[in-house]
């Protein structure tokens, strides 16, 4: 049972040149051991299993999925544990590759924001401004109303820099300076200005979240479409456990790392910051809580947004739940922190991951970028074939 897949095969070439001598290829029972079940490890799971190699994937929680898990909660109700989560991509190999595992229901996003007790969409676009001021303009005019308010900057550099440059003040301290503080624990001025760049501003009247060639939610929710996935011969899921408890027991010839880089290195380098939330479910007896899927609250209330997980599921139900997002410091990782000292701790960290022959440092955790979940299978995909040429 210790023996390898490619020597049962009699496959040689490559492999062969580059094994250790057979004694010690005969101990592994897996060639690689992915750290996490999320898009990151499932991704790379799958397309390892799929070329014949024996794969042991192993996530310290109870579930597969990551943090795009989903569930029925005790009333029936699909949601998504750790908060909403949209499928969006402009790839079109990405979502045919994870169409192979799922079907899909057509979603577009819309969020409403709660600005000056009125509740208007954002993204800005003409609608919004023209709710807010009770104005009639066109798009032409919107556009120059907005030029109107801008203060040009020649360098964008932070997060305030891009909001301030396209709309001006006013509109930055009432949709995005509270917003970002409670979310991040930071001034938009102490952010990259990647992280509110993901917010567009429009003179039209679209009020879609994304506007990606494809956007879609899986039919059956994420967590199927993550059993489909792992569904293979070639692979074991071991849940809640740390790689740490195992690693030395199960000898693996190569790893996949996709947990937060700074603990896989005991924090050498100090520990980079990862914003966490702490969510608070809820579940109400009335079939619709509030009028978008997603209402954003910049200015009122510790938690950021509410959640309305019907809207995203399509699920009929007589009852409906709903999440709030409270931005915590501690916790769970889930979100790197855009800023230029904590890139330079990260090289650190990456200039060791390199160094380290046999283990793949992949996703949003591992790489600490601000990764949405179509640009972690897209990385995921790249890194394999990376794996897939050496082996
Ligand atoms: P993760 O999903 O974090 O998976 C890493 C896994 O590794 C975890 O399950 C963890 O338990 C495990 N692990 C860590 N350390 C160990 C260890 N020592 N031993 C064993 N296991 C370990 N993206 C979108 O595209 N659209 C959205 O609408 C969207 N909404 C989001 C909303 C929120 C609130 C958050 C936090 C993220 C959202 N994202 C969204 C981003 C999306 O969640 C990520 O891009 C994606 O899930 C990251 O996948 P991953 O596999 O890299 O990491
Ligand atoms: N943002 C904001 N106001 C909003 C929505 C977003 O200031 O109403 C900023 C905020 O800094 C947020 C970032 O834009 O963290 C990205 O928003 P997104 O909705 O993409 O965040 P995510 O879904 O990843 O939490």
């Amino acid at each position: 049972a210790a023996d390898n897949k490619e020597e049962k095969n009699g496959s040689t070439g490559a492999v062969a040149g580059r094994q250790a001598p057979n004694i010690i290829t005969r101990d592994f029972v897996f060639d690689y051991l992915i750290v996490g079940a999320g898009f990151s490890g499932s991704v790379i799971a799958e397309r390892l299993a799929s070329d014949g190699k024996k794969v042991l994937i192993v996530d310290k929680r109870n579930h597969i999925g990551g943090n795009a898990y989903d569930h029925y909660d005790e009333h029936g109700v699909l949601v998504h544990k750790y908060g909403p989560h949209i499928f969006h991509t402009n790839s079109r190999d990405v979502f045919e590759y994870l169409s192979r595992f799922t079907q899909w229901r057509a979603y577009e996003h819309r969020v409403l924001a709660s600005v000056d007790g009125q509740l208007v969409p954002i993204p800005i676009n003409l609608d919004t401004i023209n709710k807010l001021y009770g104005m009639n303009l066109n798009s032409f005019e919107a556009e120059e109303f907005f030029k109107s308010l801008a203060e040009p900057k020649e360098y964008i550099q932070t997060s305030e820099d891009v909001v301030i440059s396209k709309v001006g003040r006013v509109l930055y301290e009432k949709f995005f300076r509270n917003y970002t503080r409670k979310q991040w624990g930071l001034d938009p001025s102490e952010l990259d200005k990647s992280v509110i760049a993901r917010i567009p501003t429009r003179t039209n009247r679209d009020d879609r979240y994304f506007t990606d060639s494809y956007q879609a939610m899986p039919l059956h929710g994420f967590t199927r479409m993550f059993e489909t996935m792992l569904n293979h011969s070639n692979i074991k899921v071991m849940l809640n456990t740390d790689y740490r408890e195992i690693e030395k027991a199960i000898p693996c010839r190569e790893m996949v790392y996709t947990g937060p880089v700074d603990e896989f290195f005991e924090y050498r380098f100090g520990k980079l910051p990862y914003r966490s939330l702490e969510f608070k479910h809820e579940t109400h007896n009335t079939q619709v809580f509030q009028t978008a899927p997603v209402i954003n609250y910049p200015n009122e209330h510790l938690y950021t947004r509410v959640t309305e997980f019907k809207y995203l599921t399509g699920q009929e139900h007589a009852k409906t739940s709903i999440v709030y997002e409270y931005p915590q410091a501690e916790g769970d990782p889930y979100y790197p922190v855009p800023r230029p000292e904590n890139q330079e701790v990260y090289k650190q960290y990456k200039a060791l991951a390199e160094s380290i022959p046999g283990v793949y440092f992949v996703g949003r955790l591992a790489t600490y970028k601000y990764y949405n979940m179509d640009q972690c299978v897209a990385q995921a995909l790249s890194v394999y074939k990376q794996i897939a040429v050496k082996a």
